[in-house]
């Protein structure tokens, strides 16, 4: 899928959910299988990463995925930085996830290869070994 076709569709997840937050973000994500899943995160007081967009993303995802996280300025709807937290990746890396891409603005993203790491080629090759 289009790198930006794929942000869209997260934007549009990030800003199903209505609140009083200056920006919204959101993540969809291309599973191995083909299928596609979205989350957005969610208000909270207390930070915490199970309402982060890219957490709730990991439990619908499968090995060989790749994720786009989107962020949203509620004042004009322009991109910004939605560069996953440390925890998320280490989340998103322990599914199996290939590569995550995120906005920086309307112009730039970047991109974590999450499969240059050799853990990634470690956890890839237990889950599939407990798949069998
Ligand atoms: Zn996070």
């Amino acid at each position: 899928m289009n790198i930006w076709k794929a942000f869209e569709i997260a934007a549009e997840a990030a800003i199903s959910k209505d609140d009083r937050r200056s920006f919204s973000l959101g993540a969809c994500g291309i599973r191995g299988d083909g299928a596609v899943v979205k989350a957005a995160n969610a208000p909270t007081i207390q930070p915490d990463r199970k309402v982060h967009a890219e957490y709730r993303l990991s439990q619908k995802l499968d090995v060989g995925a790749i994720v786009y996280v989107a962020r949203v300025s509620r004042k004009d709807g322009s991109y910004e930085i939605a560069k996953p937290c440390f925890s998320c990746e280490k989340v998103l890396r322990s599914r199996g996830v290939k590569k995550i891409y995120y906005t920086i603005s309307g112009s730039e993203y970047g991109c974590i290869d999450l499969r240059r790491t050799r853990k990634f080629e470690k956890i890839s090759q237990l889950l599939k070994d407990s798949n069998r």
